[in-house]
């Protein structure tokens, strides 16, 4: 069997050496709770302490404003849901259904959050379209905005295309915004971004960005599983959803994961290195090479979203005549770990919500593949998935062809 190659990193990344090391004490040797006053607990206390201020850091935040939840999924259900609940929570507010303005393309967590406030009667929901390369158009948020607008929630990078989202142009127009609408007496306009994709590669300092509310997932940046954060600007309006202890300033109920908060920290904290800063430069050079040979080399092949605006990770394509499904199996079964859409979705067989968002045409979009790099990735590696996927693609080919000739010949014989 040759060596596998895994070309998976968006739907999560090996926990990082440096990350582990600091992590294991935290299991087994210093396990106290966090919330016990004795020396076991301030042990941990410490501990999370540590990991909160370098999140911080990283974000450009102060620490009471990093909350510690078990993964992105998590923290946009609290953004979303929080925030409606604060809005309810205010007497005033009690008959007037609030807005929120989101995107048709977000994560599965993120729409369904949304879908599902906008079921229980709690908002009206405005989706916004992608343009065709896969980048929301400001403008098109500016139009979308109403008097009772309280959240607009937007992603950083797509998760499936990589297509980088101007959050920083969202902001600087919501600030200009905000300050009309204090004028006017209009509720102020909340803004959040789902950040998961975007943390290992792009600057996520929350002035920068002019967000109030930022996802992250520590396993897409070589931290472990079940651990993120939501970074929440200080004076936002929004409650906890989930009932319990006065956990993460009362954020966020449950005794800590100790282990994890600390992965997250040392996780996050190797991002801004020169090492890390230099694996990225090559990475893109990397992914612009696979880019290029894939497009050259393999007919009827289109690259997905924006190639400019794009991670430096991610390369999407299509195939035309080509299952997406039967590509992955036959590439797994040759060692080689891909994803057709994202993979909370695959194993779904409707088409990708994303490829459709941006004007693919359902038989183009199941003929999908997501191929994202990482750290460990090789240009050995890359060849060597080319030259598989090349295979692949001309195999399924002439099988769909001869599917497809079977047909015509059965519906000839068979005109019934
Ligand atoms: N948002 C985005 C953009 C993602 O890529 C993911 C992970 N696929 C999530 C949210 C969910 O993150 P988690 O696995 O930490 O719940």
């Amino acid at each position: 069997m040759p060596k596998k190659i895994y070309l998976d990193y968006a739907a999560t990344t090996p926990v990082a050496k440096e990350v582990l090391n600091e992590m294991l004490p935290y299991f087994s040797e210093r396990y106290g709770n966090a919330m016990s006053v004795h020396s076991f607990g301030q042990e941990a206390l410490q501990a999370i302490d540590n990991a909160r201020e370098r999140t911080a850091d990283f974000f450009g935040a102060s620490p009471s404003e990093i909350i510690f939840t078990s993964g992105a999924t998590e923290s946009n259900n609290l953004a979303i849901k929080g925030v409606i609940k604060s809005h309810y929570s205010n007497l005033k507010n009690k008959n007037t259904k609030p807005h929120i303005i989101t995107t048709v393309f977000e994560h599965h967590c993120v729409l369904n959050a949304c879908e599902t406030v906008e079921k229980d009667g709690l908002a009206e929901i405005t989706f916004i379209q992608p343009k065709k390369d896969g980048v929301i158009d400001v403008r098109d948020i500016k139009k979308a905005i109403r008097d009772n607008t309280i959240l607009i929630s937007v992603m950083y990078v797509n998760n499936e295309i990589g297509t980088v989202q101007p959050i920083e142009k969202i902001g600087a127009l919501l600030k200009k915004e905000n300050k009309s609408r204090v004028e006017k007496g209009l509720p102020l306009i909340i803004f959040h971004t789902d950040a998961t994709q975007a943390v290992n590669y792009f600057n996520c300092d929350v002035n920068n960005l002019g967000v109030d509310l930022l996802s992250m997932s520590a396993h897409k940046i070589y931290g472990p599983k079940g651990i993120g954060a939501l970074y929440i600007r200080k004076g936002t309006a929004i409650k906890h959803i989930q009932d319990g202890g006065d956990q993460e300033y009362k954020m966020r109920a449950g005794t800590h994961n100790v282990p994890g908060i600390v992965g997250l920290g040392k996780a996050v904290s190797m991002i801004k290195t020169e090492k890390t800063q230099k694996k990225n430069a090559e990475m893109m050079e990397l992914r612009n090479y696979l880019i290029q040979r894939m497009l050259k080399e393999i007919p009827k092949s289109r690259l997905n979203g924006s190639t400019i605006k794009r991670s430096p990770n991610n390369a999407n394509f299509s195939f035309k005549d080509v299952e997406g499904e039967g590509l992955l199996l036959s590439l797994d079964m040759e060692g080689i770990a891909c994803s057709t859409g994202s993979a909370c979705s695959s194993g779904a067989l409707s088409p990708s919500h994303v490829l459709l968002s941006i004007g693919l045409q359902p038989e183009d979009a199941h003929g999908s593949l997501r191929i994202t790099l990482g750290k460990n990735t090789t240009k050995k590696d890359i060849d060597a998935a080319v030259e598989k996927i090349k295979t692949i693609v001309e195999r399924l080919r002439k099988i769909s062809g001869k599917v497809l000739e079977e047909f015509y010949y059965q519906t000839k014989q068979n005109p019934a």
